[in-house]
């Protein structure tokens, strides 16, 4: 059981796991023999939650994209019928859903090395557990993220994403969602509409599709931090349709392998930032997901101010992931 402890004058949040010091570091030579993510090894994790085989060969029997719970989960699910803890009782227990999306039966490194279609049905996986879990009441938001090499968090080097369901929508994430609620009463303007007229001024644009757009921002905390988002107004992943998923997995792939041709086995991070479940206080947010190389370390002053040193201007940027050839 993990607990959660909020600091209100520091306005830090912290979860306490201590099991997951557990966690096995499978990376190197090794790893393909020991990996539990693995065909073959499906016994070393939890039982799945769902699993998908590719579209168009429904016969064939393998997985493609399995989803299990976490083995070493930093949130714990509230048992039914559990009661909320009253006010000021300790420890207060972290309560919450703790998932891994396997992207591959094959011991692959990057989203990229996948055929697109597969990494269209990560990316629907992705959208059916948003949405099975948003059913369930408790829970509020849920965070899907990657983590790719050691220098991004990796603890397994075996391509695979994660979802963190939470009950209550952390405030750095509840601040940006009424960031996009008030520019909207103040302006009559969707915020990402002005995100990415910008862009385009800026030439920060570095690939789009019908449906969607990936572009450098103006203020990246990292070098070569790309975001990609609909070209049309969406608040919630979960309500994506199968054409935006294609070109979402398109761009996504575009984007990796342009950062992974200038920096071969970088190690990276993206992270989808959609609407909380109950998305009728946050019709004006836009999805998004934002992709970054980890090339250079958050250190004494981002920790202490929250300011970012970035050594690269986002118009340099994206003009060097255009010139990249794919
Ligand atoms: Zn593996």
């Amino acid at each position: 059981m993990s607990e959660i402890r909020h600091d209100s004058h520091t306005d830090r949040t912290t979860i306490f796991a201590a099991h997951r010091q557990d966690r096995p570091q499978v990376f190197g030579s090794a790893a393909a023999k020991s990996c539990p993510f693995c065909r073959g090894n499906e016994h070393e994790t939890p039982p799945a939650v769902a699993v998908y085989q590719q579209d168009g060969h429904p016969d064939t029997g393998e997985w493609q994209v399995r989803v299990v719970p976490n083995k070493f989960p930093a949130l714990t699910p509230r048992d039914p019928g559990q009661p909320a803890i009253p006010n000021g009782s300790e420890p207060i227990p972290s309560y919450g859903v703790h998932e891994v999306f396997i992207e591959s039966p094959d011991h692959i490194r990057s989203l990229t090395q996948l055929a697109t279609a597969k990494a269209q049905l990560v990316l629907r996986a992705y959208q059916d557990r948003l949405q099975t879990l948003s059913s369930i009441g408790e829970l509020q938001y849920a965070q899907i993220f990657k983590n790719v090499g050691v220098n991004a968090g990796a603890s397994i080097e075996h391509s695979h994403s994660q979802l963190l369901a939470v009950e209550e929508v952390p405030a750095t994430l509840q601040h940006a969602f009424q960031a996009s609620q008030q520019y909207h009463s103040q302006t009559g303007q969707l915020l990402h509409q002005a995100w990415i007229e910008d862009a385009r001024k800026r030439q920060s644009v570095v690939s789009e599709t019908d449906h969607m757009i990936a572009f450098c921002p103006r203020v990246p905390r990292f070098a070569w931090e790309t975001w990609i988002m609909p070209q049309t107004h969406a608040p919630s992943f979960s309500e994506a349709t199968q054409a935006v998923l294609e070109d979402a997995a398109i761009l996504l792939q575009d984007i990796i392998r342009r950062l992974e041709s200038l920096h071969p086995q970088v190690a990276y991070n993206y992270l989808l930032l959609t609407a909380p479940f109950d998305t009728s206080q946050h019709d004006h947010y836009h999805w998004r997901m934002e992709c970054f190389p980890r090339l250079d370390k958050a250190a004494g002053f981002e920790w202490a101010t929250g300011w970012f040193l970035n050594t690269m201007p986002p118009e340099t940027a994206a003009k060097q992931l255009r010139r990249v050839n794919l």
